[in-house]
């Protein structure tokens, strides 16, 4: 049998995809992740939203709503919208030939005629248990400014970003609402954002650099109560009073799966042919979400994509004369 659409990823672009694609008939199957560990990480389907608690900026929820909670009702309406799920990765594909080849993780051989890719830009962490159990539980560790930084718990509190690139001044800059003071903590001894973004950072009243330092625990039973550091230069170690921990270190796309089928910029992001539509250098491949857009990076956004990508490859689809 031959897939009409595969749609890879199980976050808010990858489900809104399968909401559109079932409600146009086409029968899709979205492949999403098998719940499994890696090191100090939990992963499971549902997306970048599964490690988060809060979220406040969905339209549609106006006392917020948790993130797994969501992500279940995402999941539910694709189901109900005639989306079939399979509990399994992609782990390689051929879309050099027709109809596109690609393997799960039980090396399966699935063929499809179009294939949607919404497999997400999953945050980088640092990697430390006590930093993954406060983020898992709202204790005040997140890799979102603009998610959580107006959340009540942040306000009028002593904050910190973990980072020296561009992201991490701006999520710095952005908390600087809220914070009663944001601390910049980076490894070096310069930052590696531009001129630009630096003079912004030095200039803010409300952030303090902390130079030549990494985090090596995050203190806190229920909530973050501060931090370890390290000096990179003295070795020694001290302790900063926090109430919230950002991590700004970046971000990893979901795509090394994808190296030499398509085109990807120099991040491993999907390129996108049009800016506002959701086709890539593959005919028939369609991206949506954080895996093809390094700058929003919002579930509505990624939901946004999923819904043209669905539309994209329905209108591909019938100009190929599939229906
Ligand atoms: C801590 C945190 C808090 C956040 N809070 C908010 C918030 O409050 N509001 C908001 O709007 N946004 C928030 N975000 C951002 C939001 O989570 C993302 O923008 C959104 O989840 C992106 O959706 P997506 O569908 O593109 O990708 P993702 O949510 O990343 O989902 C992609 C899924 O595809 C899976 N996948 C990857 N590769 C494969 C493969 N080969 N085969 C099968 N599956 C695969 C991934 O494991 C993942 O489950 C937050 C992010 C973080 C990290």
């Amino acid at each position: 049998m031959i897939e009409k659409v595969v749609i890879i990823g199980s976050g808010p672009a990858g489900y809104t995809a399968g909401i559109y694609a079932g409600r146009a008939n086409l029968n899709p199957v979205l492949y999403a992740d098998e719940p499994r560990q890696i090191g100090a990480f939990n992963i499971v389907p549902g997306g970048q939203l599964m490690f988060t608690t809060e979220v406040e900026n969905y339209p549609g929820f106006p006392k917020g709503v948790m993130g797994p909670e969501m992500m279940e009702l995402f999941r539910q309406q694709a189901e109900h919208c005639g989306c079939r799920m399979v509990g399994r990765m992609i782990s390689k594909v051929d879309f050099s030939r027709r109809p596109f080849q690609l393997w799960d993780s039980e090396d399966q051989l699935i063929e499809a005629h179009a294939v949607i890719v919404a497999t997400g830009a999953t945050a980088n962490w640092l990697g430390l248990p006590n930093e993954q159990r406060l983020a898992q539980s709202g204790g005040g560790v997140s890799a979102c400014a603009v998610c959580d930084g107006a959340l009540p718990m942040f306000r009028n509190q002593p904050l910190a970003v973990v980072g020296g690139g561009d992201s991490a001044i701006e999520e710095a800059t952005y908390l600087t609402k809220f914070a009663s003071k944001v601390y910049l903590i980076h490894r070096r001894d310069k930052l590696r954002a531009s001129k630009a973004m630096q003079d912004r950072a030095l200039n803010n009243h409300k952030m303090e650099m902390i130079w030549n330092k990494v985090v090596v625990d995050v203190l806190g039973d229920n909530k973050i109560t501060g931090v370890k550091l390290h000096d990179t230069v003295t070795q020694q170690e001290s302790t900063l009073e926090l109430r919230g921990l950002f991590i700004g270190i970046g971000h990893t796309p979901a795509t090394a799966f994808l190296k030499n089928q398509m085109q990807l910029d120099e991040k491993g992001y999907i390129v996108l042919k049009d800016l506002y539509r959701t086709t890539t250098s593959v005919d028939g491949v369609f991206a949506a979400g954080d895996v093809a857009d390094s700058v929003y990076r919002q579930a509505i956004t990624a939901a946004g994509m999923g819904c043209k990508a669905a539309l994209d490859a329905e209108r591909w689809l019938a100009a190929q004369g599939i229906e």
